[in-house]
């Protein structure tokens, strides 16, 4: 859980490389080609579950099988998900994915502080449009490099899962707590104004209800902006099951249009703004993905991690929801 926009960019070519290691080590071409039709088999077939963007149970169709996770898709509002069993968070999102240490993760996200900031300024320019000021919650908050930004307009608070992450938040001056969103904790921060999930909502295991819970604390006009991977995109239309953001079981919903409107919809807040901005990405990230999609090893990076690049592939939604 990351709390940061350039995680879009990190995921790239994760399953691609994958699938490169698959590739060099397999010896046998009919072994590759049996796991091809297996593969073939599954797609297609349709299975019944609760979809919770359009909280009742839905057809789901089998997509595709990445990192030995079922890919299904709900047939009605075309989200995603991911058929995982025993992915524990907590477990996972520890300093580890923060430094390069999980291929999945991120590069070197403390060294990148000065690209990340520069990004989150104009994250916090966008928000201001919306709701210029009041008390700010951000899920997922990491370091507490946006939450530092925000903290020139908002009362600002965080809730992240990764212990490390939070200290250094906290070190740093900024209100984090650590551990889940869950009703308690929110009723502790008390009314909203602004409840901020950066490439967060993705990883959560109850998506609909940890929006419920936010939902219930935000103040009459209060927003809660969201950015995710855009199932519904071109890329990840033509790229199916090498779509750069499709990283189960760390990603476990894979959100279009539709499944965000009726999500939305459900918990009493309307769409008030769609659009797929441009990033700037640490130079290093960019780097870090093109290593790790030709097989080799890590480097050293800090010295590039100040360099940003700007980066769109239209991928990636980032969404403004409104409580009336
Ligand atoms: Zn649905």
């Amino acid at each position: 859980m990351a709390g940061a926009m350039v995680e879009a960019e990190l995921a790239t070519g994760l399953g691609r490389s994958r699938d490169n290691r698959f590739e060099m080590q397999s010896q046998c071409i009919a072994a590759r080609k049996s796991h091809a039709d297996a593969v073939r088999a599954r797609d297609g077939t349709e299975v019944a579950r609760p979809c919770p963007a359009c909280a009742r149970t839905t057809d789901h169709r089998r997509r595709f099988r990445v990192n030995d996770c079922d890919i299904l898709q709900c047939s009605s509002c075309g989200l995603g998900r991911t058929e995982t069993a025993g992915f524990d968070p907590a477990a996972y999102y520890t300093s580890d994915y923060f430094s390069g240490r999980h291929a999945d993760g991120y590069s070197d996200y403390l060294g990148a502080e000065l690209v990340l900031r520069r990004e989150f300024a104009r994250s916090v320019d966008f928000i201001r449009k919306y709701r210029g000021t009041g008390k700010l919650l951000e899920l997922g908050c990491a370091y507490g490099f946006f939450l530092k930004e925000a903290a020139r307009y908002f009362d600002v608070t965080g809730i992240e899962l990764a212990a490390e992450a939070a200290r250094h938040a906290r070190r740093a001056g900024v209100h984090v707590l650590h551990g889940m969103a869950d009703d308690a904790t929110l009723r502790a921060i008390g009314p909203l104004d602004v409840v901020v999930l950066f490439d967060v909502i993705e990883h959560l295991p109850e998506p609909r209800e940890t929006l419920a819970v936010c939902r219930r604390q935000l103040n009459p006009g209060g927003i809660i902006v969201i950015t995710t991977g855009d199932f519904g995109s071109m890329a990840a239309r033509l790229t199916g099951a090498r779509w750069r953001l499709m990283t189960p079981p760390q990603h476990l919903w894979f959100f279009t249009h539709e499944s965000i409107r009726r999500l939305a919809a459900g918990l009493g807040l309307v769409v008030e703004h769609v659009d797929h901005p441009w990033k700037i990405v640490p130079a290093s990230l960019i780097i870090f993905q093109l290593r790790r999609m030709l097989g080799l090893g890590r480097a050293t990076m800090a010295s590039i991690s100040r360099c940003g690049i700007p980066l769109n592939l239209f991928d990636a939604m980032r969404v403004v929801l409104r409580a009336p």
